[in-house]
């Protein structure tokens, strides 16, 4: 079965070990989530040995993205290990604290006070603690609860409404690039940005860092703040892709206007040809339970409906009991609604225009494949832009895209519905067309008689070059 839509897996204490990690390879996992906010760069690395090996060993290819923890403002440690909030208590955080108690707590981000006035709601613990400010003096910041509990260490602050000064990228996050750069990831997510400049200035650090090895990774921008929605399209025009980053959104614009968000995210982005990931909480209840709820299920359906490239799960495989079940329940989920959606290719070709003859030759195989009704696209790709291209178009036809290039391969296993493959490509154009038919016939995708619809550049091996389509049965001599 063809599953259109791909599956990003964090992986942690539940999935560093190689027998599990193969299993989820199985499962459907196409690219894993390295989540730096949490675990040493020595975990890191093992962890991406572990999955080259796993992947080298399963026959394909699976990237990795280094997620970055960026400027989360975070309560200090407690005197022991945490506190209990009721409402209407004080309660105050001190960026000069050092260990915590019942009545204050130290910060991480000294200049916090300086953000906030009277009137302005924190939101501690993925917004599950209310916390009201009442005024602020010189370091402190002094609160009353409005809806207390628990309250441990180092538990995440965000503001209602957003709008907290952080810079984007931290020390720890410029160190953390280095270490991704060096262990070959292919693509990086960068925490709380609210700007094209924070997007670029990270996309320039991670070039830099990368240099040596030879890596431009795929810059993906997290939009979890109030500040990045406004100013979305910058950012989309600066990333390579972004995620829908729910946990974080939901605590600073409010849970019910995510699902909204999360619809106009996915539009934007296939609009302006870049991916989309929709993550956090999609299988939460599968880290204790060997099924998903039917809330969760609709959950994850309805992302697929929405359009985007690929569901993530969190703590569902970094830190649950059933890693391996939750991707195969995932990947059922997402072919199963993959069946019901609609494609309306005319209307969605009505408003989009484009002047390069790559571009003009991805949309002309698109829409030939869709008319004539063809068992698969075969792209020829050098970057890959022509199957980034033809998948922000939803039709059945599965688009294979064969690349001489890892790194190539490795960024178009985020794209929804193109299934990358390694081919070293002949510099003569039909015996390339050749291989690249019997490539996709081998593993079975396509057999004699079928219709297939092929992309390719001339001369060959040049970025950008795709000028040529072609439609054939499988067995025609090209
Ligand atoms: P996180 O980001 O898991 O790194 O917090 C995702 C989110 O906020 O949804
Ligand atoms: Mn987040």
């Amino acid at each position: 079965m063809h599953r259109a839509t791909k599956i990003v897996a964090t992986i942690g204490p539940a999935s560093s070990t190689p027998d599990v990690l193969q299993k989820m390879i199985q499962a459907g996992l196409d690219v894993v989530r390295l989540n730096f906010s949490h675990g040493t760069a020595d975990d890191h690395r093992q962890r991406a040995e572990t999955v080259r090996e796993c992947a080298r060993r399963a026959g394909r290819e699976v990237a990795i993205m280094a997620d970055l923890q960026g400027p989360k403002i975070r309560v200090g440690k407690f005197e022991s290990g945490k506190t209990t909030l009721e409402p209407g208590q004080s309660f105050i955080l001190d960026a000069e604290c050092e260990l915590g108690n019942d009545e204050r707590v130290g910060l991480d981000y000294k200049d916090l006070p300086r953000d906030l006035k009277p009137g302005d709601v924190l939101l501690l613990n993925d917004g599950l603690i209310v916390l009201d400010v009442a005024r602020v003096i010189g370091s402190e910041i002094h609160t009353t609860v409005r809806v207390g509990g628990d309250l441990s260490n180092n538990k995440g602050i965000n503001r209602q409404g957003g709008g907290l000064t952080a810079p984007a990228l931290t020390a720890k996050d410029m160190e953390d690039i280095r270490t991704a750069m060096s262990l070959g990831v292919d693509f990086v997510a960068v925490s709380f940005p609210k700007n094209a400049t924070d997007m670029e200035m990270a996309r320039q650090l991670a070039n830099i860092a990368g240099a040596p090895y030879g890596i431009k990774p795929k810059m993906i921008a997290k939009i979890e703040r109030a500040e990045a929605i406004p100013a979305l399209q910058e950012i989309l025009d600066s990333s390579d892709g972004i995620m829908v980053a729910r946990g974080d959104l939901a605590v600073e614009v409010g849970n019910a206007a995510v699902p909204a968000l999360q619809k106009r995210m996915i539009r934007m982005a296939r609009e302006s040809n870049k991916f989309v990931i929709t993550a956090t909480q999609m299988m939460e209840s599968m880290i204790h339970a060997p099924v998903p709820t039917r809330a969760e299920v609709s959950d994850v359906a309805n992302a697929v409906l929405d359009g985007t490239d690929a569901v993530m799960l969190s703590a569902e495989s970094a830190a649950g009991k059933y890693p391996v079940q939750t991707i195969e329940a995932m990947a059922a989920i997402c072919l199963e609604a993959e069946k019901s959606e609609q494609s309306e290719l005319d209307k969605d070709f009505l408003d989009r225009t484009f002047t390069r003859i790559d571009q003009s030759i991805a949309m002309g195989a698109l829409f030939t494949a869709y008319h004539l009704g063809a068992k698969a696209i075969v792209a020829l790709t050098e970057s890959g832009s022509t199957a980034l291209w033809m998948s922000r178009h939803w039709t059945h036809v599965p688009i294979f895209a064969l690349t001489p290039r890892q790194g190539s391969e490795r960024a178009m296993s985020l794209y929804r519905n193109v299934t990358p493959l390694h081919l070293d490509t002949s510099s003569d154009r039909d015996t390339a067309l050749q291989q690249a038919i019997e490539v996709v016939v081998s593993k079975g995708y396509a057999a004699h008689g079928d219709m297939v619809v092929l992309t390719v550049g001339e001369p060959m091996g040049q970025p950008g070059g795709t000028n040529t389509l072609k439609i054939v049965r499988v067995g025609d001599v090209l």
